[in-house]
């Protein structure tokens, strides 16, 4: 039985220590991605964990304010400022079905012509930023601003380190991306859609940061100074494409465990959405074999068990 039997705020904080003690006692973390090599060195043992209502009133526990690199978790956020540009027309270049294939696979885009399943394993991702940089000359700068004013932290930036680790092993994304371009479905030069995704990638936040920063999907497109980026109905859409995508070939057991939109990184991040209700951020840097975070998914897990605050 779910023990938090009202909503009411002030039980978040008991739930979160109970989950931080919880993992705390439990062993095996999976390992740090070792591909980036600036992510190889991240202690599996951290663990952080943050709970955002509607109001940006942020709980949290653990490693919960240290900053961490985003990687994926950002690919949710360049979708909402492109879809909220260029609406509908972003999904003759990208699809919406799960992919059912690791995040950096290359084999389907080949049988169907260069048009990515969705957008948030990386060939989708890099579709969306191509398009969000042709709309503002500037995606990972953008990006930034939104992360910046929506988690109230002026001080998020880009990981030189990362994102230079990352563009010197980056060949399988280059060729993700020379293949799409190959079929037209690429706007700009590749070396500059590339710079473009790794800075993106590169961003450093902490669970706070990111708990905050995701509100504007749980209060239905609405950003924290009160304007609507995204209309009601395409907040949704999100929502939907993280429940079944966010987590790439895992999204179904996601579903099961967590039943939330959840959006995960391989630096050890995932945001995950209540709609109408708060958003959380869990970041434990140890993977699992898919690329998503041990500690992050048990922890989602035991949270909507004890709070029953799912969308099933
Ligand atoms: N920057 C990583 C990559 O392109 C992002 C992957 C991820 O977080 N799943 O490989």
């Amino acid at each position: 039985m779910a023990i938090m039997t009202t909503t009411s705020s002030l039980a978040f904080q008991p739930v979160l220590e109970r989950i931080a003690e919880e993992i705390e006692r439990t062993p095996g973390r999976g390992r740090p991605a070792d591909y980036i090599p600036a992510l190889a060195a991240c202690d599996p043992r951290r663990f952080g964990m943050a709970v955002a209502e509607l109001d940006g009133t942020v709980y949290g526990v653990g490693d919960w304010r240290q900053p961490f690199s985003t990687q994926s978790i950002t690919k949710v956020f360049t979708l909402a400022l492109d879809l909220a540009r260029e609406g509908d027309s972003l999904w003759e270049h990208v699809g919406r079905e799960p992919s059912g294939n690791p995040f950096n696979s290359l084999v389907q885009l080949e049988y169907e012509s260069g048009i990515p399943r969705n957008p948030f394993i990386n060939a989708g991702a890099l579709v969306v930023t191509d398009r969000l940089h042709t709309r503002t000359g500037d995606a990972a700068g953008e990006l930034l601003a939104f992360l910046r004013s929506e988690s109230g932290n002026p001080a998020l930036g880009f990981d030189q380190e990362v994102a230079a680790s990352e563009s010197a092993h980056g060949a399988r994304n280059a060729a993700l991306a020379h293949f799409m371009a190959s079929y037209g479905n690429i706007d700009n030069p590749v070396p500059v859609l590339l710079d473009q995704y790794f800075r993106q990638c590169s961003v450093a936040a902490s669970c706070a940061d990111l708990a905050r920063a995701t509100t504007f999907l749980a209060r239905h497109g609405i950003r924290s100074d009160g304007s609507r980026l995204l209309s009601r109905s395409q907040a949704k859409q999100v929502n939907a494409i993280m429940l079944t995508c966010g987590t790439y070939d895992a999204a179904g057991d996601f579903a099961y465990r967590v039943g939330l939109p959840g959006k995960s990184g391989v630096g050890g991040g995932v945001i995950a959405v209540v709609p109408g209700r708060c958003t959380l951020c869990v970041w434990s840097p140890g993977l699992d074999e898919r690329g998503n975070s041990v500690a992050g998914v048990a922890a989602l897990d035991r949270f909507t068990t004890l709070t029953g605050l799912s969308v099933f």
